[in-house]
């Protein structure tokens, strides 16, 4: 409390998690002491305070790396030029989100404690060259994972993270899914239970929206510099979610877009509803929740549940469903 009463932030708060341990402005003095090559990048805003050029894309990269180290205990951290390097916080959002809804729903635990340890078992689908999911869910509630990926650069990147963290390497297991064109087939084998299943789909249906989705937000942040009269933006963790851009172009789209992807994902969970509990993945754009709801009423998902996230100004949501237990 006496923390959060010493800082001022000079805009409102995004509403991150309770439990998100990135909350308001980020602390560039215990960052810079957990990883001090970030010293490097440090200046100060038109305020005096310390903050990062958050359009220069090592310098993000750095920030990354300091954030894992200082709150995951990663010491390990490369990916390869151009990958999607994820901003942190909003990621550490969805972890204690789902942690919630097992919390609410897991026989075994007591009412709204969420479930720690490797009894627990996730599948995280895409999950990049940044393994972030399984990073922050494996630290922050000592989940074992499974995490996926279509893109052979991206599933070799994150063995590697894994394989040189040893708070990891016991945790999580990177897995190839061969067959682009689908999301649990390939994966989930007759023996597998999976508590939970998460994914931040690729969401744009082209090249060319990705492309133009990546300027318009090069735009943005040149803006919101200009405004600013400097080139570092702010140093809110939930402010530099929203301006954070990068990442392969084929990590962002799919044919179909997002709502092809996630209707493919609602048809194949109907195929392994015996191993998975609870169903998730992120939907960025608010126009397909409609019709993605619809075909989960038509599959016959027994519980349906939107949890709405907001980072800054981006709202999110998080799409939860499961279906009848077999042994009740
Ligand atoms: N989870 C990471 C990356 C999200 S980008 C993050 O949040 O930062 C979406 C990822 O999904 C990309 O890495 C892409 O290669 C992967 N992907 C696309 N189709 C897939 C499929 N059918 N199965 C698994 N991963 C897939």
């Amino acid at each position: 409390m006496a923390a959060a009463a010493m800082s001022t932030p000079t805009r409102p708060k995004a509403k991150l998690h309770p439990r998100n341990p990135h909350q308001g402005r980020y602390d560039f003095t215990a960052l810079t002491r957990a990883l001090p090559a970030l010293a490097s990048y440090t200046k100060a805003n038109p305020s005096g305070e310390p903050t990062i050029d958050f359009s220069d894309a090592d310098a993000v990269r750095t920030l990354n790396k300091a954030l894992l180290c200082q709150y995951y205990q990663v010491a390990f951290w490369e990916l390869p030029e151009g990958y999607l390097c994820p901003p942190i916080p909003g990621r550490a959002d969805y972890m204690h989100h789902i942690a919630d809804l097992l919390a609410d729903t897991t026989h075994q635990n007591d009412a709204g404690t969420p479930p720690t340890g490797k009894q627990i078992h996730a599948l995280d689908i895409g999950t990049g060259a940044s393994c972030i999911y399984p990073i922050i869910g494996a630290q922050s509630y000592g989940w074992r994972f499974t995490a996926t990926d279509v893109d052979p650069i991206s599933v070799q990147t994150a063995k590697v993270i894994v394989q040189a963290n040893p708070a990891l390497k016991n945790a999580i297991k990177v897995k190839q899914q061969t067959q682009p064109e689908h999301i649990f087939k390939g994966i989930i084998g007759r023996q597998d239970y999976f508590d939970i299943t998460l994914c931040n789909p690729p969401f744009q249906g082209s090249l060319d929206e990705a492309m133009n989705a990546n300027t318009r937000k090069r735009q943005k942040l040149s803006r919101h510099q200009q405004k600013r009269g400097s080139t570092s933006a702010s140093n809110s963790a939930s402010e530099s979610d929203a301006l954070n851009f990068g990442g392969q172009k084929k990590e962002l789209w799919i044919a179909g877009g997002e709502i092809g992807f996630l209707r493919q994902m609602i048809n194949e969970s109907v195929e392994v509803t015996a191993h998975v509990g609870w169903f998730t993945t992120l939907v960025s754009k608010s126009d397909n929740l409609r019709p993605l709801k619809k075909l989960l009423q038509e599959v016959n998902a027994s519980d349906v549940r939107v949890i709405d996230m907001t980072h800054g100004q981006k709202i999110t949501r998080i799409l939860a469903w499961r279906f009848p237990d077999p042994s009740e």
